[in-house]
C-alpha cells in the first residue's frame, strides 16, 4: 500500500496560521505563487497549504496536492457563513454533501448540475464523517476552546456552548452578506445549512482523483447584513484557534481511525 500522505489546507492563511509549525523535517516548496510545507505531523507524512479564497484557486491547490505531492487524503479547515437558523457564530459543521451554488448551465443542463459529471453534489465517506465527527466532539466536550481562546474573546463572539453539525454545504465564488440571497439559496437548496467559497471545488477534484476528504467549517458569521462586521477579528482570534486545536486533535486520534 502507498504511504500515507496527508494533504492540510484552509483558504486563508490566518485559518491555518502555525499548522506549518507543527511539522518535523519541515521543507518549503513555492509552486503556482504558493508555499507548500512538506514534512511529518505527529510522524504522519503531511503537506500544509494556504490556497486563497474561492473555487479556482482552491482547485488548483488541491490538484497540486495530488499531481504534485502525492496526498492520499485531505483535510480542509476554515470557516463559513450559516444558512440554517440552527447554527449559531462559532459552532462546527463537518459537510456531507458539497454543491457548487453558483453552477447554472440552464437550459442546456439542470441548475447545479456538474457539466458531463452528471452529478449534482460531491459527497464525504461516512467513515472520514465518523472519525471527523469523533475529532470534533472531542474538541467541543473537553472544552478546548476554553484554554485556546480567552473567555473575553468567546463572550464578544456570543459562544457560549457551541455544538457540531453534520450536514450538506454551498460553495461559489460570492460573500454571502445578504438576507434575500440568503433566503433564495435557503429555497432553492433546501439541504445546505452554510455557504463558503471553496469545498465543493476542493470535493470536486477529490472526486474525480478517488481521494478522500473531510471539510470542516467553523461558522463565522450568518452570511447576512452583518457578515462582514467582525469577520477578520473571528478569523485572527477565533478561527485560526479552532483549526490548529482541530488538526492537532484529527493527528493525535489518527491511530483509532477505520480507513
Ligand atoms: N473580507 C475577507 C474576505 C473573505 S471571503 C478578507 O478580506 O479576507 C470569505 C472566506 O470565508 C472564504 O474563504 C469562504 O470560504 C469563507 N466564508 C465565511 N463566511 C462566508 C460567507 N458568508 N459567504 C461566503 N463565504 C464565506
Amino acid at each position: 500500500m502507498a504511504e500515507r500522505i496527508i494533504g492540510i489546507m484552509g483558504a486563508m492563511p490566518e485559518e491555518i496560521r502555525n499548522i506549518n509549525e507543527l511539522l518535523t523535517e519541515r521543507k518549503e516548496i513555492i509552486l503556482g505563487r504558493r508555499t507548500y510545507y512538506t514534512g511529518r505531523l505527529n510522524g504522519v507524512r503531511s503537506v500544509v497549504v494556504v490556497s486563497r479564497i474561492g473555487k479556482v484557486a482552491a482547485a488548483v491547490t488541491i490538484t497540486t496536492l495530488i499531481l504534485e505531492f502525492g496526498i492520499t487524503e485531505l483535510i480542509f479547515t476554515g470557516v463559513a457563513g450559516a444558512i440554517s437558523p440552527d447554527l449559531e457564530v462559532g459552532d462546527i459543521v463537518i459537510g456531507r454533501r458539497f454543491y457548487q451554488h453558483d453552477m447554472d448551465a440552464r437550459p442546456i443542463m439542470k441548475q447545479f448540475e456538474i457539466p458531463l459529471l452528471g452529478v449534482f453534489y460531491f459527497e464525504t465517506e461516512e467513515s472520514r464523517l465518523q472519525y471527523a465527527q469523533r475529532v470534533v466532539g472531542e474538541f467541543l466536550e473537553n472544552k478546548h476552546l476554553h484554554a485556546v481562546v480567552s473567555s473575553e474573546e468567546l463572550n464578544r463572539f456570543n459562544i457560549h456552548a457551541p455544538t457540531l453539525h453534520i450536514g450538506d454545504i454551498a460553495s461559489g465564488d460570492q460573500f454571502f452578506s445578504d438576507s434575500d440571497k440568503k433566503q433564495r439559496i435557503k429555497k432553492e437548496l433546501h439541504s445546505v445549512i452554510c455557504v463558503e467559497m471553496e469545498g465543493a471545488a476542493v470535493a470536486q477534484v477529490c472526486f474525480e482523483y478517488h481521494i478522500p476528504f473531510t471539510i470542516i467549517r467553523t461558522i463565522s458569521d450568518a452570511a447576512d447584513e452583518n457578515a462582514g462586521i467582525d469577520f477578520p477579528s473571528f478569523i485572527e482570534n477565533v478561527a485560526s484557534k479552532y483549526s490548529m486545536e482541530i488538526i492537532k486533535l484529527y493527528f493525535q486520534n489518527l491511530d483509532a481511525q477505520l480507513i
